[in-house]
Order: structure tokens, then C-alpha cells, then sequence
């Protein structure tokens, strides 16, 4: 059993907690935020993630896993302290290291002893050396610590899974001895884990997110050439997955990608490419791909709608992709706004980020439930593929739309079935 500090209740950080104090260790989890750590006491969750009240509030129950806002209570004894703060785009796409620095303050100003420090959240290469001359600087006189890069690699949606069941565990880092005893916080996953030197380690997660989101931006290249010559992007994809060089995974076309990760790290992994002097043209063509992705499918959809500022648009899914509420950089955001810019009216169902989007979108009507809000609309878009919307009763949906248009920006629907039972559909790539 360890004792473990997590900087942090984010996404990452909560589950980085409840995690960890599943398997046996006793973990406080630290954030800045005193109304997030009062709802975190009292048992409710600050976002929507399925499993994680129910594993935070086994390992809270069982006395392992506590909250507070006070460094000076969870950093003294604590043998292992997990930075996992928000590292959001800054101007150019930098990212803003800001709260990574004043995380890394507040640790050193309450150090005690030997401590491992272990930067999770997603820094730029080179972050490993920063965080530790802040450290440095600031720790007393006797505190002895060591740095270790360990990027996450969970998924929301997922995430319950993913901790519990990572593919591969990286720890970079100079001092082995240290990269040794964060590998042993993992011995008992099987896991492969990939020792290596801090900015390898910084590097490998921006590398994986560039590549899944170059994949994604490829497939929505290939669908726009698809519809163009009457193709079915969803077949090529699969015609092409099964090359066991290829694969099946990140190869759906859509609308494109969002949430807090694939665009901020893309952007911040050109950014860090340019202040070399180098010309990341593939990553700049993945973001532009992408912002194109959002803007064709407000156009195609504009293009159903003869008169817009007299439409009415149904909206099923909000947040950045299924089983979570998380609308950051959601496409569906700059969709609706392109819409609302027409003077469309938009009533939006989401199964859980209603929520959320209402305090971004306020001129949005949120509906109930999916009927409620296809009633009356012109044209129905399918923007987040949850569950739910698979197996609707499109019977119901027909007939309370006052046109029969389905936009499906996930591709989820068979054509064949939604035109037979008399929609207008439009895919993508299809
Ligand atoms: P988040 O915004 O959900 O949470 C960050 C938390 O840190 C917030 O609660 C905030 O109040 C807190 N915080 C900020 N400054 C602080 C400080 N000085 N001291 C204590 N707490 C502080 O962020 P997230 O989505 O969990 O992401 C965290 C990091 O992990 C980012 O670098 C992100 O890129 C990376 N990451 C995220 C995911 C994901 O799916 N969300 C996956 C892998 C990696």
C-alpha cells in the first residue's frame, strides 16, 4: 500500500484517484476548486463518467480515497503525487502550462522527505525538466524528489475500464530509481509498460493522440471524395480495416473530433514542431480537415432548409462523443452556432450534457427527450451516436417532424431502411 496525492479531480485525476485507492492504496485528492471537493465529500459527481460514483463512493466508504483543498494536508506524507490539472490550448495553440506551474508550487512549498512527483497531465516535451526546477526552487531545505512522466491514456466514456484495464502503462524519467517504484503502482495490471527518458515519454502521448486524430481527419478526407463519386465511405473503411496493417479502429467518418483532447494536443504538438523550425504540415492539415469537417455539414444541412430563419432544427447529441457529458470542443457547438447564426431554431435532446450546453448555447431550446425534440423540426441531426438514438422509434420521429430529413453525422443509420420508411437521408461519405 502507498500513499498517494492527486493534484487535481478532473477527469484524469478522479479517476487517477478512485483508481488507485480501488487497488489498496490510501489516495487524498487535491484540487483548488473548494465547492468541486465539498460536492466530491458529500457523494455527487462533477461530471458524468458511467461507473465512477459508484467506485469513488466504494473506495470514500472504505476510508481510502479523501478530498481536500489543503496541499499542507495531502503532500507531507504522501509517497507518490500525481499532477493532473487541465493543460488547455493557450494563444497559437501552446499549451498554457499555468495551473501545472502553480500545482507544482503548491506541492514544493508542503514537501517532506523523499517524494516521487509524476506528471500525468499532458505536458509538452520538456515539461518533466520545468515542473522540476519549480520544484527545486521552491521545496525546503531536506525535501528530496524525483520527477516521472506517466501520460494517461484513458478515454471518457470509458474511463471506469480504462484505469482499470490500461493497454499499456509509459514512465519516463531520469532517475530509476523512481521510474522503478511508480512501475511497482502498476505490477498488477498486465500491462506492458514502456520505460523510457522523460520527453520520450512526453512525446509518446502526443504522438498517439496526433495519430488517432490523423486518422479520423483521413477517413473524412476520403468520405468527401466518396460523395463526390458515389461511394460509401462506411464500406471503404471497412474494406480497408481488415488490412491487419490498417485496422478497423479511428477509421469512422463523421463530423469530425472534438473534447479536451485530440484538438488541444494536435495543435500543441504543431506548436511545438514550429518553434523548431519545422513545418508540421501533416498536423496542420489534420485541423484544418477537421474544421472543415464541422462546416461542410452545417452547409449540407443549410442546404435543406429553403427558408432557414423559418426552420426548425432537431438536435439529438450533444457532448463530444457518447457516454460523457464533456462539450468540450464538441462539434456540435460550432454546428448549431452556424445554424442559429441563420436564425434556425434548435431544440436540442441530450442524454446527459442538456446540462452543459444549456450555460454555452442559452438561446437553444433543450427538450426531455428525442420526440420532444423532433417535433415540428424541418430536419433532425444525429451529432453524438449514443445508444439511444440507435434503436429509436423512428415511426414516432416521421411523425412528428414537419419534414421527413434526416442528417446523420455519425453514420449510424442504414440508408436503405431510413428511405424506405420515407426520410430524406444524408450521411457522410455515403
Ligand atoms: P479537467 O479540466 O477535467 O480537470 C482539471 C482539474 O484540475 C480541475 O478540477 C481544476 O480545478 C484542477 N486544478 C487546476 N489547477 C489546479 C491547481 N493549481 N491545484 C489543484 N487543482 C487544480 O482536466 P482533465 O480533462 O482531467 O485533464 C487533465 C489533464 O489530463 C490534461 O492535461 C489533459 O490533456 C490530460 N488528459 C485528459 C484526458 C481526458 O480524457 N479528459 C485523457 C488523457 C489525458
Amino acid at each position: 500500500m502507498s500513499s498517494i496525492a492527486v493534484i487535481g479531480t478532473g477527469y484524469v485525476g478522479l479517476l487517477t484517484g478512485a483508481g488507485f485507492a480501488d487497488l489498496g492504496n490510501d489516495v487524498i485528492c487535491v484540487d483548488i476548486l473548494a465547492e468541486k471537493i465539498a460536492m466530491l465529500r458529500s457523494g455527487a459527481m462533477p461530471f458524468f463518467e458511467p461507473g465512477l460514483e459508484e467506485l469513488v463512493r466504494r473506495t470514500a466508504e472504505a476510508g481510502r480515497l479523501h478530498f481536500t483543498t489543503d496541499f499542507a494536508e495531502a503532500i507531507p506524507t504522501a509517497d507518490f503525487v500525481f499532477i493532473t490539472v487541465d493543460t488547455p490550448p493557450g494563444s497559437n495553440g501552446k499549451a498554457d502550462m499555468s495551473r501545472v506551474e502553480s500545482a507544482a508550487r503548491s506541492i514544493a512549498g508542503s514537501l517532506r522527505g523523499r517524494t516521487i512527483i509524476i506528471n500525468k497531465s499532458t505536458m509538452p516535451v520538456g515539461s518533466g525538466g520545468f515542473v522540476a526546477e519549480i520544484i527545486r526552487c521552491h521545496a525546503p531545505r531536506g525535501a528530496d524528489f524525483a520527477v516521472v512522466s506517466n501520460p494517461e491514456f484513458l478515454r471518457e466514456g470509458s474511463a471506469v475500464r480504462d484505469v482499470r484495464e490500461p493497454d499499456r502503462v509509459v514512465l519516463g524519467g531520469d532517475d530509476a530509481e523512481a521510474v522503478e517504484s511508480v512501475s511497482e503502482l502498476y505490477a498488477t495490471f498486465s500491462a506492458p509498460i514502456v520505460k523510457t527518458d522523460l520527453r520520450t515519454a512526453e512525446m509518446i502521448k502526443y504522438a498517439s493522440n496526433a495519430m488517432l486524430a490523423t486518422r479520423i481527419s483521413f477517413i473524412n478526407e476520403i468520405a468527401a471524395i466518396c460523395e463526390e463519386f458515389d461511394a460509401d465511405v462506411r464500406v471503404v473503411a471497412r474494406g480497408m480495416g481488415l488490412d491487419p496493417r490498417i485496422g478497423p479502429s479511428f477509421l469512422e467518418a463523421g463530423i469530425g473530433f472534438g473534447g479536451s483532447c485530440f484538438p488541444k494536443d494536435v495543435k500543441a504538438l504543431a506548436f511545438m514542431a514550429a518553434e523548431k523550425d519545422l513545418h508540421p504540415q501533416l498536423l496542420n492539415s489534420v485541423l484544418d480537415i477537421n474544421a472543415d469537417q464541422r462546416r461542410r455539414f452545417a452547409r449540407k444541412v443549410l442546404s435543406h432548409l429553403p427558408v432557414p430563419h423559418e426552420s426548425t432544427v432537431a438536435i439529438w447529441g450533444l457532448s463530444f462523443k457518447q457516454d460523457t457529458d464533456d462539450m468540450r470542443e464538441a462539434p456540435s457547438i460550432e454546428i448549431i452556432q452556424a445554424l442559429l447564426a441563420q436564425g434556425v431554431r434548435v431544440q436540442a435532446y441530450d442524454p446527459v450534457a442538456n446540462h452543459v450546453a444549456e450555460t454555452l448555447m442559452p438561446t437553444v431550446t433543450y427538450c426531455r427527450d428525442p420526440y420532444e425534440a423532433a417535433h415540428g423540426a424541418d430536419a433532425l441531426l444525429l451529432l453524438t451516436p449514443w445508444n439511444e438514438f440507435r434503436q429509436a422509434n423512428m415511426e414516432r420521429v416521421l411523425e412528428a417532424m414537419r419534414q421527413p430529413v434526416v442528417l446523420d453525422g455519425r453514420n449510424i443509420y442504414d440508408r436503405h431502411e431510413m428511405e424506405e420508411m420515407g426520410f430524406t437521408y444524408v450521411g457522410v461519405g455515403r
